[in-house]
Formats: structure tokens, C-alpha cells, sequence
């Protein structure tokens, strides 16, 4: 994505395919870990933490963040999970 994920949120909208529309259909690569009829995980393109999956599990604990909307830094409107992990991570966050 070109700009940062608080750019690309303000002018996402819901509706329509999207890029992680192209990924399951593998129109466009990713860099999966798990996938079954029902769900699919992949590795984040710009990864947040060392461990950043679209689904997916860390031993030694993780973050689970749904961003929704605008204000909640959306940029890709079809429901997906972050799991962040592989290193301590901050509370707040920013
Ligand atoms: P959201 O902001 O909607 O919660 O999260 C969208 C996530 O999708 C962002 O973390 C962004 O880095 C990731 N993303 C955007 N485009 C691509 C892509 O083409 N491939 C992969 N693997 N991740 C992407």
C-alpha cells in the first residue's frame, strides 16, 4: 500500500473486492502459513511486530487488533484479524 495504514484509513470504504479479495484468490502473492476451506492466514506486507499474521498464534504471547472504521485505522474492508508478536509489545499503544 502506498501510504501509511492512518493515510490509506481515511479514504478506504467498505464495499466491493479488495486486495486481500485478489490474495484469496491468489490473483496477487502472499506469504501464507494456514489456510483450509473456511480461513486463511498470511504474513503482513509491512509487518508491525516480528510476528504480524492475518490469523495465526505466538508461544510466547500475542496481540490480537481488528482496526474498524476510520478512526480505528482501517485501510482494507474485508474482516480480518492482526496478530502481532515476537517481541514485547507496548500498552497504550499509539
Ligand atoms: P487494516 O488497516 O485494514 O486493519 O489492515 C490492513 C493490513 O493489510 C495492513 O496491516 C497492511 O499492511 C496489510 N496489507 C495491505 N496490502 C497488503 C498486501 O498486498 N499484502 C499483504 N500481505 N498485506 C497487505
Amino acid at each position: 500500500m502506498a501510504g501509511g495504514e492512518v493515510e490509506n484509513a481515511q479514504t478506504a470504504t467498505p464495499g466491493g473486492d479488495t486486495i486481500f479479495g485478489k490474495i484469496l484468490r491468489k490473483e496477487i502473492p502472499a506469504k501464507f502459513v494456514y489456510e483450509d476451506d473456511q480461513c486463511v492466514a498470511f504474513h503482513d506486507v509491512s509487518p508491525q511486530a516480528p510476528t504480524h499474521i492475518l490469523q495465526g498464534l505466538d508461544k510466547s504471547g500475542f496481540r490480537l487488533v481488528i482496526n474498524d472504521g476510520k478512526d480505528g485505522a482501517q485501510s482494507v474492508y474485508h474482516l480480518h484479524i492482526h496478530i502481532l508478536g515476537g517481541r514485547q509489545l507496548k500498552w497504550p499503544p499509539g
